[in-house]
């Protein structure tokens, strides 16, 4: 039986994956799930897993969670400390889903325990990628991509040299906003950038879509897992969202993953590495989709996407910074305090002061010094906020 634990089991990724493990309850055996304020689902999946620790976020939710668990023998415990603890059972396949740089810690306390570690989270390879690939290899760890288009590239490699790969191109839906005039832009609601053409996903990267921070992060994140250059990196706006990415070679091949709007086909491939077996995803009718249609990335429209190749360049610890002020800039966003396209100007406000500080983005990237820059970052933005015309 391999042992399993989920971390951010509440969220959309969690959920999913907990649907492909609740399939085969014989073959596996849940450790840890944690999740946040949402302690009934929690409870209800940590019963119906039989899992060995619920964990929460939110300190103020662990009487809740205690309640809904009395009886079962299944420990309860809240908090960050409780969270890495958890993290740090021993398991043999975890899942990284929780939401933003709180996910970083987490990760890695389990790659230190020499867990296979399946990433969703991206946020702690754009914050921190050198730190996760060292513990990885440190503690003969494994990393595998779950967000979708890393998880095309990966398979897109199987088997390939990778020094003879030439660029690879992951795709973008365009989000929400695709298709509106510029100047709307600055009206866009919370709830119109919450809405997505093509996947059900968390709000906070719904929103990212609709901005293409996500693809920014995406971005930094294909530099940091595979490591490849910055200039062999692109974005191809792809409003059917089937082809995930494309992996383009020396001899001008270019292979391209297509599946379906289903992140259970990558948190499925990821759970039964290197073995393909069978997922409850659908099968794609090719002749009634009838096309599929790509366009350029329109700068003006995602000026996050130039952010992106600004701190793919800059490299240490300017993406944990630009993971930062996104985050802080898009809870502002979703509070109602800033317009929509005022994110991508506090970032870049935010970053440009700090490059003008060289000491600031080129320590060490250590646990600590991730932790310093978030927090500098967020009241630089809040600061930056406050002088918006
Ligand atoms: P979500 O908001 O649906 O779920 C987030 C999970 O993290 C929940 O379990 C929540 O309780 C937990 N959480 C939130 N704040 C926390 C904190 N401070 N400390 C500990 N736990 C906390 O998010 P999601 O859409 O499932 O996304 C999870 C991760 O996967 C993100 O990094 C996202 O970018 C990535 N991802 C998601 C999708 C998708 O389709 N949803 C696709 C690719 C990558
Ligand atoms: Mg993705």
């Amino acid at each position: 039986m391999r042992r399993i634990s989920i971390l951010g089991a509440t969220g959309s990724i969690g959920q999913s994956t907990i649907d492909l493990i609740a399939r085969a309850p014989d073959a596996y055996r849940v450790v840890a799930l944690t999740g946040a304020r949402n302690v009934a689902q929690l409870a209800r999946d940590a019963i119906r897993l039989r899992a060995e620790i619920a964990v929460t976020a939110d300190d103020a939710s662990l009487p809740d969670l205690r309640a809904a668990l009395a009886g079962t023998g299944i420990a309860a415990a809240a908090g960050q400390a409780a969270l890495i603890e958890a993290a740090a059972r021993p398991a043999d396949w975890v899942m990284s889903a929780i939401v933003g740089a709180a996910g970083l810690a987490p990760g890695l306390a389990a790659l230190q325990t020499g867990a296979t570690l399946a990433l969703a989270n991206k946020e702690s390879m754009v914050c921190a990628g050198p730190l996760m690939l060292a513990t990885a290899a440190q503690h003969n760890a494994r990393l595998l991509p779950v967000d979708s288009e890393h998880s095309a590239v990966f398979q897109a490699l199987r088997g390939e040299d990778i020094a003879t790969v030439e660029r690879v191109i992951i795709t973008a839906s365009g989000g929400a906003f695709r298709d509106w005039p510029l100047e709307r832009l600055a009206t866009a609601t919370v709830r119109e950038a919450s809405s997505h053409p093509n996947w059900d996903m968390g709000q906070r990267i719904t929103i990212d879509s609709a901005s293409m921070f996500n693809k920014a992060l995406e971005l930094i994140e294909t530099r940091e897992f595979f490591g490849f250059a910055p200039s062999q990196i692109e974005v191809l706006v792809h409003p059917e969202s089937l082809i995930h990415a494309m992996v383009g070679f020396r001899d001008g091949a270019l292979m391209a993953h297509i599946g379906p709007h289903d992140m259970r086909h990558a948190i499925g491939h990821a759970l039964h590495w290197p073995h393909r077996t069978d997922l409850p995803v659908a099968r794609l009718d090719l002749a009634a989709i009838g096309a599929l249609t790509f366009r350029a990335p329109d700068h003006a429209r995602w000026p996050a996407l130039r952010l992106a190749a600004w701190v793919m360049d800059l490299r240490g610890l300017a993406g944990a910074a630009f993971n930062a002020a996104k985050e802080r800039s898009l809870d502002h966003f979703i509070a109602g305090q800033i317009a929509f396209p005022d994110m991508a100007r506090l970032v870049a406000d935010v970053l440009d002061r700090m490059v003008n500080d060289a000491s600031l983005l080129s320590a060490p990237i250590t646990l600590d010094n991730v932790a310093a820059i978030d927090h500098l970052t967020r009241i630089m933005v809040d600061e930056a906020k406050a002088t918006l015309a």
